[in-house]
């Protein structure tokens, strides 16, 4: 049933899928009352930049703002900043916050995305990259930094990669740690990991594989990074990147299935009348629970739900999609890209500056990754969007356009 104008909508998150839930609602219609909750003191903004264009000097945070004037207005809400959700109520549905006070809602939408993962070596002089607060104690901490210091980045992962470079783009010397041979192979599989990997040497960024890290002791505004292998690094900032997870213990007891995030169906529904949205959500893909930290997830599942409880409207399914900048480099990836996976590679060469690569797994095209190609990788879109055969795609040839 659709939302009317006797309705309460509570969204509890103020970020990228919360925010533009709220603004898709009422650009739909939607004449009742809204809330948007928020533990952050600040309106939505965008993360993707803290890594990159923050990161390397040249944004200030006020470009992150997803809030305009114009924007606001056209989207008239209850704002609650300052403010955190500790229980949900699915059944009711209520949302209580930590002053105490419950908030009654007719219909409630968790987008509370994910908290950076810290590690039990971290020191507290350990900086995580998820919030504009991380971006300024990195920019801080950055200022102070004498001839001769570096940054130690933890972690080859898309944020801890991004990290370094914009760093070294900036003149900061950096060394990046990763615990594996080989970073992003989970992700991208062994070919394609390792050619991205080997942009990072072009790109002047230092990435040491294979290192365990013992502990980090941090003193006159140096941190020491003691190694397994009886070295030491000396760094005047330690940044982590080693990945992201889903808080769920404020929803704990709300009823809901919980499994590594908030598992919901294809319109991101968790039950009725309660929705779930963007890092946090375990959609339907291709018939498998998944959960992804893409910022065109959150984007797309707000319009899906928005779209559903608006007018009942189903949009067609989502197609996974994200981007990373990188050592010099775009990668894009569309669908599901697995290690498992078999790697054509259809235009370029690995070794090559420009790539574009299919996956295929038992004969269907689960992914297409590419490297400075964006014009390839859109006009390929199609072939993600129902399930295609190899042989299809290599006929079709989308990304020759
Ligand atoms: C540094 C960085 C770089 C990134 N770069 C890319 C990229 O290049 N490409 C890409 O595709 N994606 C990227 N991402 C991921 C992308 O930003 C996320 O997928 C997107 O922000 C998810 O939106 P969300 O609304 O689900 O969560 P978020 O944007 O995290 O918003 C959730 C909000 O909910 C708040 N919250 C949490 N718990 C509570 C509570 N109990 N009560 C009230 N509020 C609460 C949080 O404080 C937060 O403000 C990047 C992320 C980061 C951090």
């Amino acid at each position: 049933m659709s939302v009317t104008a006797d309705d309460h909508v509570v969204v509890v998150g103020a970020g990228l899928a919360g925010w533009r839930f709220c603004e898709e609602l009422r650009r739909r219609g939607y004449a009742g009352e809204l809330t948007l909750v928020g533990e952050e003191p600040h309106e939505p903004y965008d993360r993707p930049p803290l890594s990159k264009q923050v990161a390397e000097g040249k944004w200030g945070l006020e470009r992150t703002n997803l809030v305009t004037d114009e924007r606001r207005r056209a989207t008239p809400l209850t704002w609650r900043l300052s403010e955190r959700a500790v229980e949900l109520k699915a059944e009711v549905p209520l949302v209580r916050l930590d002053s105490g006070e419950m908030l009654f809602a007719t219909r409630v939408v968790i987008a509370t995305g994910v908290r950076a993962r810290t590690l039990p070596w971290a020191s507290a002089e350990t900086i995580t990259l998820r919030r504009r607060e991380d971006a300024e104690r990195l920019n801080r901490a950055l200022s102070v930094m004498d001839a001769g210091d570096q940054v130690v980045v933890v972690g080859a992962g898309f944020i801890g990669a991004e990290v370094a470079t914009a760093l070294v783009r900036r003149g900061v010397p950096v060394t990046v740690l990763e615990s594996s041979d080989l970073p992003l192979r989970g992700v991208l599989g062994e070919e394609v990991a390792r050619a991205v990997l080997a942009k990072a040497a072009e790109a002047g960024v230092s990435v040491r594989t294979n290192v365990t890290i013992l502990d980090i002791q941090s003193e006159g505004g140096y941190s020491h990074v003691h190694l397994a292998d009886g070295t030491q690094l000396r760094a005047r900032v330690v940044l982590a990147g080693v990945g992201a997870e889903p808080a769920l213990e404020w929803i704990a007891g709300s009823g809901l299935a919980l499994s590594q995030g908030i598992l919901v169906n294809e319109h991101f529904e968790a039950r009725a009348r309660v929705g779930a949205l963007g890092d946090i959500a375990r959609f339907p893909w291709r018939g498998e629970p998944t959960r992804l930290e893409h910022w065109q997830v959150a984007h797309d599942s707000a319009m899906t739900l928005a779209a559903w409880w608006a007018s009942g409207e189903a949009l067609a399914p989502l197609v996974p999609y994200f981007w990373s900048d990188q050592y010099g480099h775009k990668i894009q990836v569309l669908g599901r890209p697995r290690a498992s996976a078999t790697v054509h590679v259809v235009r370029g060469e690995l070794g090559e500056g420009r790539f574009v690569a299919l996956y295929e797994e038992s004969d269907e095209v689960t992914a297409i990754v590419t490297l400075d190609h964006p014009r390839a990788l859109m006009l390929s879109r199609d072939l993600l969007v129902q399930p295609t055969s190899l042989d299809e795609a290599l006929s079709r040839a989308p990304w020759e356009g």
